[in-house]
């Protein structure tokens, strides 16, 4: 059997990256990405073709830097005619005039439901600087009501647990979970009444009776997400860049988790991807130890809102957090393997509608 090959270098990555063999790398899931739906390859023969954008890339497309401290964007893919066999090349857009960079963090939440069906939310949370430290101010609050005697510098939020009677007993909350979810509705209404300070990506699969394994719907979503949020950042001309909460203790021995890290690079054999990520750096997701950032808990909170507003509709009952109070979200909608963005306060569906 070949060796794998080598994985190639991404600037601003210090991580060790592992051998991947194709096999390895997730399918590119996506027809022509926005704005490339007219793009085709034309042949000296004269042979006319669109580009393989749902076909898998030989190469890795990585940005690099050369000795000399330069960066390089492939600008270029080839391709061989499919008529007469000679190389086409595909110019790719490369932005060099960018606005500022974007760090984007990102958290799931999952419902089960009926038989084997599923409810899955991927948000990718970016906070502008100048909101940043009052939303670290609020969360201090909202930790320091919800745990008083507790430094709440000590301890991650994480949603589904302060919700949890159980979990509040055992650690000396003595609040009602009418009470923790007036805590936390102040903080998605601070969320929703600063939308220039930040810009909230929501990749989700609506309440779904298709038989999914969570396994095989995070990979989904998370190729979404990256794609869709990459595409929300660099039609603004910012660069993104990805920091996800770590679901494994690959982090102590610097690597990323294996599914970011396939997930991630398998993205770098998707057309449509090197395409719309247009020449920016850094691209490779990065996975970080739990609650090493105060964003990472602001996801959490996100992806749980907008997941319990989603079950609450389905089942019929009282919706405690309705997400119209977080303004503007980018929505990425899946649904089998396709998928819509719209940019929306509230969900871009009508209620009642069958999704
Ligand atoms: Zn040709």
């Amino acid at each position: 059997m070949a060796a794998s090959p080598k994985p190639p270098r991404y600037f601003g990555i210090s991580h060790h990256l592992r051998r991947l063999d194709l096999a390895q790398i997730p399918h590119p899931l996506f027809g022509p990405p926005p704005g490339a739906e007219g793009v085709v390859v034309r042949c000296d023969c004269g042979a006319e073709y669109r580009p393989p954008w749902a076909r898998r890339l030989p190469d890795e497309l990585s940005i690099h830097a050369s000795s000399d401290g330069k960066l390089w964007a492939p600008a270029q893919v080839r391709f061989q005619c499919p008529i007469c066999a000679s190389t086409n090349l595909l110019d790719i857009p490369v932005l060099t005039d960018i606005n500022g960079y974007l760090a984007f963090f990102g958290d799931e939440s999952e419902q089960p439901i009926g038989k084997g069906g599923l409810i899955f939310v991927y948000v990718f949370v970016a906070i502008h600087p100048g909101f940043l430290p009052l939303v670290n101010e609020r969360l201090l609050r909202a930790k320091y009501v919800i745990r008083p005697h507790v430094d709440p510098h000590s301890w991650v939020l994480h949603l589904k647990d302060v919700r949890n009677p159980n979990w509040r007993e055992k650690n000396g909350s003595r609040l009602s979970t009418r009470e923790v979810d007036s805590v936390i509705t102040n903080i998605c209404e601070m969320i929703g009444a600063n939308e220039s300070g930040r810009i909230v990506s929501a990749t989700v699969l609506p309440p779904s009776k298709v038989s999914h394994s969570s396994a095989e719907i995070y990979e989904l979503a998370l190729t979404v997400s990256l794609f869709a949020t990459t595409e929300l950042a660099t039609s603004r001309k910012f660069a993104p860049s990805f920091f996800l909460e770590s679901t494994t203790l690959d982090h102590e021995k610097n690597l990323i988790d294996y599914t970011v890290e396939k997930i991630g690079r398998g993205l770098r054999h998707s057309l449509g991807y090197v395409w719309l990520s247009r020449g920016i750096v850094p691209s490779l997701p990065i996975s970080l130890p739990k609650g090493s950032r105060s964003e990472l808990e602001i996801a959490d909170l996100l992806a749980f809102v907008i997941r319990r507003h989603m079950y609450r509709a389905y089942e019929g009952n009282r919706i405690e957090f309705p997400v119209k109070l977080l303004g503007d979200v980018n929505w990425n909608v899946i649904s089998s393997d396709r998928f819509t963005s719209t940019m929306c306060r509230d969900f871009p569906w009508a209620e009642g509608e069958e999704r």
